[in-house]
Order: structure tokens, then C-alpha cells, then sequence
């Protein structure tokens, strides 16, 4: 028997999921002139850059950097009106970017509904009608016209019957993931003189203290795999019982703009219980995590000069997760059209930010394939973000039609962000043209882009 659940709204525009790829869906849908609904689990936009404190937005590699996005101006201003990123907006604090993604909806008339769970979908043929969400209220349908599925693990895509794959092709298990956290009380200077001085006396590099630096004025990183500039302190750590080797297998530091004694960390990682779909495998996250953090601050305290007072300003909400689901999309961006840098007419966002997986790689031969040396990027097709099988439902962020290399690579933020730009604009070409997402033009999706502000390089 079917229930009858009481209608919460209806929307042109139905946005699941506040992260990233959500707030520049929303904003693009609403500067549009629809109606547009947000629905996120937690009570800030931003999903995993901000509630998962992931800082910095990674490099294209490509000559002018290109944003592929008009929204992302709009966004480097409001962070900048609360001095809270650098110049170019890569740098950013965490806290401080909540807001401006809030002010951003609000003022593009964006409706947002927070504390409340996607939990199913209604579909009549292959059109999805309504999705169902649960909260405090009980259960409700949201009705729309066209669905974009951001909740960055492609949740409403598989509730809709789409098909998807998961994880390294040769072992099924979800890149690492991490809890991210922030120490404050931290003598910057003090902390950079130190990893400097470490770097040189070990002739090992891996931390820098730096005001040229393109993502940060002190940063230190490493894995246990390779030896770098603090391997010999984290080894002494754990050789005295103060550390535990989990707590060398990866470690990243980088300072946040407007936090003169603030360090994010880019750690602890978890290369094991990784499937990110699996709720123990994310409690477990949580209660080793947690644990790690406090025995790291013990010992940074004991040990690192610069951090005598430093103590734990936040963790992260949401346990970090790289890659979980790739959805079946109309065209699935393969290894070998990154790797050869393939171009594409219905282009909405160019990358070269490398694979990056993190552990073990799956073995990939590239063998006799020749890259794109005169415009050295790969495209992401409008095509990867138009569910397959589903007639108004696209797919934005970490969870678009892409393989497992590839999703590596582009589910850093600025192609996360373009995408949802990309599927904002879209959805309102199809409710305008009333026909199903997959009949847009991605090539028109772009050119709107463009004349909205968005840049690319070196287009034909
Ligand atoms: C540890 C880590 C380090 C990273 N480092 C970098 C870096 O240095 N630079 C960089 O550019 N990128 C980095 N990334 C990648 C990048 O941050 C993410 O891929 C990107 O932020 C994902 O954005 P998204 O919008 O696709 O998904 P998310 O930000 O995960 O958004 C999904 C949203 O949907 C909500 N949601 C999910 N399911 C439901 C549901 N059923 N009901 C209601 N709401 C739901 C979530 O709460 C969340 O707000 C890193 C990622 C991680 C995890």
C-alpha cells in the first residue's frame, strides 16, 4: 500500500544535498528565476568543504587556473568580505564559507530546509515526481519538476534505480577516509621555523614556511611510505607509546586566512572500514578519530615547537569521504579520456588536477595513448552529469558519471563547484523547454555560463 504522505513544497528546482555542488546548483537554478529548494541533513551549506573543514580549493595545473564557474566570483567576494580567504579565494576559512554560500542562496531567493534526511523517491516511468524526506515535521514529499541529486554519495540516483560503481575497480573499497580537524593556540612562525628548519637539517623537504607558497604560508605533509621532514618525530612518537602508527600513514597541515593561530589538518586517515555507504563503517570513523586527534594534540604539545597551547578548535561533522558512489550517467568520463586529455562539445569544466588516489592506485595502462600536449586538460561533459535511465534527475559533485581514476581527480571543489553550476543552469533549460535533461545542449549550458562570467582557457 502506498502511504500518503503530506506535500512540504512544491519546486520548479529540488536541490539534495547543501554541499557544494548543491549551493552553486541552487544559486545558478534561483538567478535563474525558479523556484528552488535545498534540502541538506545538517544546519550549514557546504557539505564536506566546510562541515568536513576541507581547505584549500586545489589547483587546475592549468596555466590560467580556470574556475569554469560565474558563481565562484560572487562567492570570493563574500568570503573576502569577512576577511576570511586570500586573493584568489583557494585559501579559505571554513566557518566563514558557510556563511557566504548562506548569504548567496538567500539573496538569489533560494529556499533552504535543513535538518531533514532524503529517506526515498517517488517516480511515475522515468520521471521522478517527488522525493521523500523525514525530519522533526515527520515524513513529507517534495514534489518538482527537475531533481539534482548533490548529495555527494549519489543517494537519490540510486533511490531513482540508477546504476552506479563503487570503489578501486580491482577491490571494491572506497578511497581513505578522513576526519579533518582544526587546532588553534598554535605559534605560527614558532611552527614554521621549525618544520623549515626540519626540512633543511633532514635535506627531506615536505614542509615549508613560505609566504609564496601557492596554497599557504606554512605547510608540512607526508606518508609513512615515503620518508619526509618529520617521519624521524612521528617514529619517535610511536616508539615511545605516544603516538600509534595510524598517525604517520598521512599528515597534512595548512594555515586559514584570518586565523593567526589556526592550523587545518588534513588527517587522520582511515585505510580501514572505508566503505562510505556503510553507517558502522562511519561511526567507527568517528570514535577512532576522535581518539587520534586528542593523542596527536598530546604529543604536538610535548614536542613541536609552536604548539605548547594549542589546542582542538574543531572536528569535523562529517567524516571526510573522497569517493563513494560514480553514478551511471549518459556518458561516464573514462581513465583514458583523462589521460589523453579528450575535449569535449559539451564541455562545462576543464581540468588537469592529476590523479590523485590516495594509498593503492589500481594498476592503469596508458600504454600507447598519446595526451593533448597542445591544451593540456581533460573536459567534463555535460553528458557525466545527466542520470541515465531518469528523465529529470542530474547528478552534480564527487559522485558524477566518472571512473574511479577519474572521480580521483576531478572531485576537487572547482570542478565540484562547476558542476553544480552546470546542473542549475540545466534544469532550468529543460523545465523552460519541457523536455528531459538529456535533450539539453551541454554546449548551450556553458555558453550561459560564460555569459553569466564563468572562464575557461583557450576555448575553440
Ligand atoms: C579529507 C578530504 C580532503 C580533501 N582535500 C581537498 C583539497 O585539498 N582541495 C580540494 O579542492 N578538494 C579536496 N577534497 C575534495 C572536495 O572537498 C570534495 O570532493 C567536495 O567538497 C565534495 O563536494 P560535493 O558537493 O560533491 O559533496 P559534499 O560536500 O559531500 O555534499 C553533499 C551534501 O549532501 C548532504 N547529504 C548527503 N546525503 C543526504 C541525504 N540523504 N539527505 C540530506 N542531505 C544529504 C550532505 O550532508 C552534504 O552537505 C577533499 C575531500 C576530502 C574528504
Amino acid at each position: 500500500m502506498k502511504t500518503a504522505y503530506p506535500v512540504y513544497m512544491e519546486a520548479d528546482v529540488v536541490v539534495c544535498g547543501g554541499g557544494t555542488a548543491g549551493s552553486f546548483a541552487a544559486i545558478a537554478a534561483a538567478e535563474q528565476g525558479k523556484k528552488v529548494l535545498v534540502i541538506e541533513q545538517f544546519g550549514s551549506l557546504g557539505g564536506t568543504a566546510t562541515l568536513g573543514l576541507v581547505t584549500p580549493v586545489m589547483h587546475t595545473y592549468m596555466r590560467t587556473n580556470p574556475q569554469c564557474s560565474y558563481i565562484q566570483k560572487k562567492l570570493v567576494e563574500k568570503q573576502l568580505k569577512y576577511a576570511s580567504c586570500n586573493a584568489q579565494g583557494n585559501m579559505f576559512d571554513p566557518l566563514a564559507l558557510r556563511l557566504a554560500l548562506e548569504e548567496l542562496c538567500v539573496e538569489a531567493g533560494v529556499k533552504l530546509l535543513y535538518h531533514t534526511y532524503i529517506a526515498g523517491v517517488e517516480k511515475e516511468g522515468d520521471t521522478v515526481t517527488a522525493i521523500r524526506i523525514v525530519n522533526k515535521a515527520g515524513e513529507q514529499l517534495v514534489k518538482g519538476k527537475v531533481f539534482i541529486d548533490a548529495t555527494g554519495d549519489g543517494d537519490v540516483s540510486v533511490m531513482a534505480g540508477a546504476g552506479y560503481t563503487k570503489g578501486n575497480p580491482e577491490t571494491g573499497i572506497n578511497q581513505p577516509m578522513s576526519l579533518r580537524y582544526i587546532l588553534g593556540g598554535i605559534d605560527i612562525p614558532k611552527a614554521g621555523e621549525f618544520m623549515r628548519s626540519e626540512a633543511l637539517r633532514t635535506g627531506l623537504g615536505g614542509a615549508s614556511c613560505d609566504p609564496d607558497h601557492p596554497y599557504t604560508t606554512l605547510y608540512g605533509g607526508g606518508v609513512a611510505s615515503k620518508p619526509w621532514a618529520l617521519t624521524e618525530w612521528f617514529d619517535a612518537g610511536i616508539a615511545s607509546g605516544e603516538l600509534e602508527e595510524m598517525d604517520k600513514a598521512y599528515w597534512q597541515v595548512f594555515t586559514i586566512p584570518g586565523r593567526k593561530d589556526g592550523l587545518a589538518f588534513n588527517c587522520p586517515e582511515f585505510f580501514e572500514n572505508i566503505d562510505a555507504t556503510n553507517p558502522d563503517d562511519l561511526t567507527i570513523s568517528q570514535l577512532k578519530g576522535k581518539k587520534a586527534i586528542f593523542r596527536q594534540l598530546m604529543y604536538y604539545r610535548k614536542h613541536f615547537p609552536g604548539f605548547e597551547n594549542a589546542y582542538v578548535a574543531e572536528i569535523s561533522a562529517l567524516v571526510g569521504i573522497r569517493e563513494s558512489r560514480e553514478i551511471q550517467t549518459e556518458y561516464v568520463i573514462s581513465a583514458v579520456d583523462l589521460y589523453a586529455q579528450r575535449k569535449f562539445d559539451d564541455m562545462f569544466c576543464q581540468s588537469n588536477y592529476p590523479i590523485d588516489v590516495h594509498g593503492k592506485a589500481h594498476n592503469c595502462s596508458f600504454d600507447g595513448i598519446e595526451k593533448d600536449e597542445a591544451r593540456p586538460w581533460y573536459d567534463i561533459p555535460y553528458r557525466s552529469i545527466v542520470v541515465k535511465g531518469v528523465d529529470n534527475l542530474l547528478v552534480a559533485g564527487r559522485c558524477l558519471g566518472a571512473e574511479f581514476i577519474v572521480q580521483s581527480s576531478l572531485r576537487v571543489q572547482h570542478s565540484v563547484r562547476s558542476s553544480g553550476e552546470a546542473a542549475g543552469i540545466a534544469a532550468c533549460m529543460a523545465i523552460d523547454a519541457g523536455v528531459p535533461a538529456r535533450e539539453i545542449d551541454g554546449k548551450k549550458v556553458r555558453e550561459a555560463m560564460i555569459s553569466l562570467g564563468a572562464d575557461y582557457q583557450d576555448l575553440d
